[in-house]
């Protein structure tokens, strides 16, 4: 077997330990005599591995008490849906930021679902910074403020909460959750989708405040309310049982690692590493302002875009997988999550230095 460096947005890299601990807990988990597939959800083993991945969540997030948190299914995009469907009472409005691709889809659902204040967007700069919150068109008496922390696909993240919102907020971080130490309590909801820094895909991970969840609606569809979810423990039907399992063996590797402060001050050697080297060149670059770049996504151009095809195919000769940027950016993309070590982008940068002396 030889596991290549893999650079995939997502569904991306898990850590290794953790691939090699779900093989041995397979085909038999324990000594139950089945794998943890094929057990009920509402079974002692699967229950005590439910409640050992909330707790050890709760434990690297600090989640306070007044905070429930659910294992969801549908992905980040069916939240885009849901959080208006649930939160935004009759004739209330909610603020969305969006700083890229994901934030423009969140609010074009959530519009779809409710009344939506698009309060900033920097489309217009092809998405490459922040905007002041001093711009930002807030409405009084928001139901939220929605914004996207990380965005995955051009590479922009906030460096911390936007100050002076008066409305709940609710961040979609997907991509950058558990990648640094968090306050939650500056949140009133926090969604992420499993497959960039969590688990396997079909799981998103959601976690909210106990006011909101009091204010959400009722007249739902119990699977799509968040109030009949929290009081079902997530198990109102079958969750995505598989998923959740793997999510608890990440949380427990996370801890191991020593928590998000270590996964924080990694994942920013292993950043400065591969921003220095692009700025330190000028055959590669970035084009996102040095205090919107993100520690988790990547994205690079070559001086010759004519170059493209042949990088990523000797990159991938040379064990470094999954580099091509969106279709949408164009030229490269690393993501580099919790679960890429930092020889994974010390190889990376030897690789692009050694690129450009062949061909730049
Ligand atoms: C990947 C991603 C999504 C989409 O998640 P799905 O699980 O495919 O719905 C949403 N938001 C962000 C920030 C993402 O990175």
């Amino acid at each position: 077997m030889s596991r290549k460096f893999n650079f995939s947005a997502g569904p991306a890299a898990l850590p290794e330990a953790v691939l090699d601990r779900i093989r041995d807990d397979l085909p038999e988990y324990g000594d139950i005599g089945s794998s943890v597939m094929e057990i009920s959800h509402r079974g002692k083993v699967f229950g005590e591995i439910a409640a050992r991945a909330e707790s050890d969540l709760r434990e690297l997030l600090s989640i306070p008490d007044d905070y429930r948190v659910l294992f969801l299914q549908g992905g980040a995009t069916a939240q885009f849906a849901l959080i208006p469907m649930n939160l935004l009472r009759d004739g209330e409005l909610a603020d969305y930021v969006v700083t890229g691709h994901w934030g423009k889809k969140a609010r074009a659902e959530a519009a779809r679902a409710g009344r939506i204040n698009l309060a900033a967007d920097t489309v217009e700069s092809g998405y490459t910074g922040l905007p002041p919150v001093g711009d930002w068109r807030l409405t009084e008496n928001a139901g939220y403020l929605h914004f996207t922390p990380n965005e995955t696909i051009a590479g922009v993240e906030f460096p911390s909460e936007p100050e002076g919102v008066a409305a709940p907020l609710v961040a979609d971080m997907s991509s950058n959750i558990l990648s640094r130490p968090l306050d939650v309590l500056r949140y009133g909801l926090i969604y992420a989708g499993a497959q960039k820094n969590i688990g396997p895909a079909g799981l998103c991970v959601l976690i909210i405040h106990d006011d909101l969840l009091a204010r959400c609606r009722e007249d739902l569809p119990s699977v799509f309310s968040y109030r009949a979810q929290a009081e079902r423990g997530s198990m109102l039907n079958t969750p995505n049982t598989f998923a959740w399992y793997v999510a608890g063996l990440v949380f427990q590797w996370v801890k191991e690692q020593g928590g998000v402060e270590a996964m924080g001050e990694r994942n920013r050697r292993k950043a400065d590493l591969l921003y220095g080297a692009i700025d330190d060149s000028d055959f590669y670059a970035n084009p996102v302002a040095l205090e919107a770049r993100s520690r988790m996504n990547v994205p690079f151009t070559l001086a010759d875009p004519s170059l493209d095809p042949l990088f990523l195919e000797e990159a991938e000769r040379a064990g470094l997988l999954a580099l091509k940027g969106h279709r949408s950016v164009g030229g490269m993309r690393a993501s580099i999550y919790n679960a890429m070590p930092e020889e994974g982008v010390k190889a990376l940068v030897a690789f692009m230095s050694d690129f450009e002396r062949r061909h730049g």
